[in-house]
């Protein structure tokens, strides 16, 4: 195992700034791109819990400054709002790379913006881990298979994707996303891992954020109707979040490239969704179909064999577990809307 902050062959090859072997950082200083997000502020949430300083580099397109609001005070913890389209000069050892929206609704909405966040933010990034002899971690996506021609997905399938489609400026991207990450270590000796993560859903998710785990809970505790797309018998997995950032630490630790699927192989339909959001929520929710987006994966269910042997990570928390931590964030925050 390389020790934290300590070195590796290839980076030593390519004379980055490192510790030598076998010496330990006491703390890392760690950068978060998106850590005001979603899965990013509980990252940073485990990342000071265990000791490291970290800074935060966001600009607040779907994230918050809410999510991250408890760590103000930390002298451990940095905010800065920042666009990683733009460069950064920071000194640090790690960089998880979130930065990105992560709903079809928010990518599709502005998606140059989307395409430029997925390849000149991590350029830029992986331009800062070059710098500074920093380890990067790409959290790539699922959405790399496209609409999967394998069942369940294996790391080693290359997908099945619409170049020219709506939702390519986020699976193209991050696709190129996964190309650049590559090319910065066997080009430059970067140190670097990625992450194929799979549908994530938990507590901080935004309330109207369009994916579908946010809207069935959000709808179902409105008294609103759960807003089926197309027949509803579409497959996804979905993972709760502590799992997730559990897997991506893991995996930054470890001496393994990947990529890696991150994610919960149990599959559901969309109606046993809503089915399972009924039973949590309300008995009485009731659904209404409505048409499917365009590129709409069929489905979608990771094979997380290589995660399980070479990391020793699997997910804890099943849906039905998750669901009801979520729905009482969700519950409280709808409650502060009033
Ligand atoms: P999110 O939208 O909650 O978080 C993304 C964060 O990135 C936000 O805080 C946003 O403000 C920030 N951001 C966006 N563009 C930026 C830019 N140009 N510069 C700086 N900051 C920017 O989404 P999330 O669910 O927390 O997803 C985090 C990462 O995980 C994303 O890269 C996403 O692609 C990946 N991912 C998530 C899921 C999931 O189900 N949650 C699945 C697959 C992949
Ligand atoms: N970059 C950055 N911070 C750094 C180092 C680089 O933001 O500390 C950016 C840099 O501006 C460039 C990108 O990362 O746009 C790639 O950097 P690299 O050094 O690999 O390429 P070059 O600058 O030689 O094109
Ligand atoms: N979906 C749905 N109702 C909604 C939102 C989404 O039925 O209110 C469906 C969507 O068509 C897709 C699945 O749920 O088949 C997952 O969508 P999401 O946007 O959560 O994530 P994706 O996996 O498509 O990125």
């Amino acid at each position: 195992k390389i020790p934290r902050g300590g070195v590796s062959s290839v980076s030593a090859a390519s004379g980055a700034r490192r510790l030598p072997v076998g010496v330990r950082k006491p703390s890392l200083r760690v950068v978060v791109t998106g850590g005001a997000g979603f899965v990013g502020s509980h990252l940073v949430d485990k990342l000071l819990a265990r000791g490291d300083s970290v800074i935060v580099v966001d600009n607040f397109f779907t994230g918050r400054k809410d999510n991250v609001a408890h760590h103000l005070s930390n002298p451990r913890f940095e905010l800065i709002r920042h666009d990683v389209v733009e460069p950064i000069l920071l000194e640090i050892d790690q960089i998880y790379h979130l930065a990105c929206p992560a709903s079809p609704v928010h990518y599709k909405f502005n998606p140059i913006k989307t395409i430029k966040t997925n390849v000149m933010g991590t350029l830029n990034m992986l331009g800062l881990a070059k710098r500074v002899g920093a380890r990067f971690l790409l959290t790539s996506t699922s959405e790399v298979y496209g609409d999967p021609l394998e069942h369940p997905q294996k790391e080693s399938y290359w997908g099945h994707v619409n170049p020219i489609g709506v939702r390519s400026c986020y699976d193209e991207g991050k696709r190129t996303a996964e190309t650049l990450t590559m090319d910065y270590h066997r080009g430059a000796g970067v140190e670097v891992r990625i992450a194929r993560i799979f549908n994530t859903y938990g507590p901080r998710m935004c309330l109207d954020d369009g994916r579908v785990v946010s809207n069935f809970v959000a709808q179902a505790l409105r008294k609103q109707p759960m807003t089926v797309y197309g027949d509803g018998k579409q497959t996804r997995s979905f993972q709760y979040v502590s799992d997730l950032v559990d897997g991506l630490v893991i995996l930054m630790e470890s001496n393994h490239i990947g990529p890696f699927n991150l994610g919960n192989p149990g599959e559901f339909t969309m109606l046993e969704l809503a089915q399972v959001v009924k039973e949590t929520i309300d008995p009485g929710a009731s659904v209404e179909f409505k048409p499917n987006t365009a590129d709409d994966p069929h489905m979608r269910k990771p094979d997380i064999s290589k995660a399980k042997s070479l990391l020793n990570w699997e997910p804890k928390i099943s849906l039905k577990h998750g669901l009801p931590r979520m729905v009482s964030d969700f519950q409280k925050r709808i409650m502060e809307e009033k």
